[in-house]
């Protein structure tokens, strides 16, 4: 199910382009509507492992909506001469996310490491004193653990937006799994979301994201993601390459297009 927006195939993956506020004006209407849809946050290392993982493919390019979370996939879309517009941080998003929830809609934080959930969900309460947080659970990703982990959140109803944090792609299978047992109205993969908004890991100030360096400070902070990292270089040669061979990132077709 595919978004209302312009959309870029970044090597096999869809890409929507798509401003933060009007991701948010999207979730805002979604809320509203009686179904449960899923938001996916591709950045390098996505693509890197949807190129080998099918099953993670078909998770992302189906999602209802694809913000370009990361700055390599708006800095391949540019150089690929298809340019998405601006870069959309999943935590940035997920941070709108419960503003606009404020006064109205039941967030649950599911993921993360012990505590860290419940710390993230405190800490947004103390600066958004409207959230209603539906609950805070680490549970685990795995599937022999999906019972369990839907008995608490089945405990927690109403939840209307569920953020998970089990990082990629294990959050996106998690909610391709369940998302539609949750009565959630929105479901999104937040990746290390919780750990920022606990405090418990320093986020990379803005200027240093803006100028597309995020991961040299995750490395100064979490130097034992060396190896995950690794994607992005392998990810820049790819699309320099693909740039050389006089290749052009395709718009990815609407829905019913193709
Ligand atoms: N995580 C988890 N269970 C797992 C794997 C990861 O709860 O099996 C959590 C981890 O504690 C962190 C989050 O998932 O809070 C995201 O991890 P990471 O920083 O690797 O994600 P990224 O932001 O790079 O997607």
């Amino acid at each position: 199910m595919g978004s209302r927006f312009r959309s870029v195939n970044i090597l096999g993956v869809r890409v929507d382009d798509v401003a933060l506020a009007e991701a948010l004006d999207l979730a805002a209407r979604w809320l509203e509507q009686d179904r449960p849809r899923l938001v996916v946050t591709p950045n390098a290392e996505f693509v890197m492992r949807a190129r080998w993982d099918q099953a993670f493919r078909k998770v992302l390019n189906s999602a209802d909506l694809a913000i370009p979370d990361g700055f390599g996939v708006v800095w391949a879309s540019r150089v690929l001469g298809n340019p998405v517009r601006e870069q959309v941080p999943g935590t940035d998003f997920a941070e709108g996310l419960v503003r606009l929830a404020e006064d109205r809609y039941r967030v649950f934080f599911l993921g993360a490491g012990p505590g860290v959930a419940e710390a993230a969900a405190r800490c947004l309460a103390a600066k958004y004193p409207g959230l209603r947080v539906a609950g805070a659970y680490p549970g685990s990703p795995h599937p022999e653990a999906d019972a369990e982990v839907l008995a608490v959140l089945d405990r927690a109803r109403p939840i209307d937006i569920l953020l998970v944090a089990y990082g990629a792609p294990k959050q996106e299978f998690w909610l391709a799994r369940n998302l539609g047992r949750v009565g959630a109205k929105l479901g999104i993969g937040v990746g290390g979301a919780f750990d920022f908004f606990s405090g418990r890991v320093p986020r990379a100030p803005y200027w240093v994201r803006r100028a597309g360096f995020d991961w040299a400070f995750r490395l100064a902070v979490q130097p034992w993601r060396w190896r995950r990292q690794l994607a992005l270089p392998a990810f820049a040669l790819r699309v320099l390459w693909q740039r050389l061979a006089g290749y052009r990132a395709p718009d990815w077709p609407l829905p019913g297009e193709d």
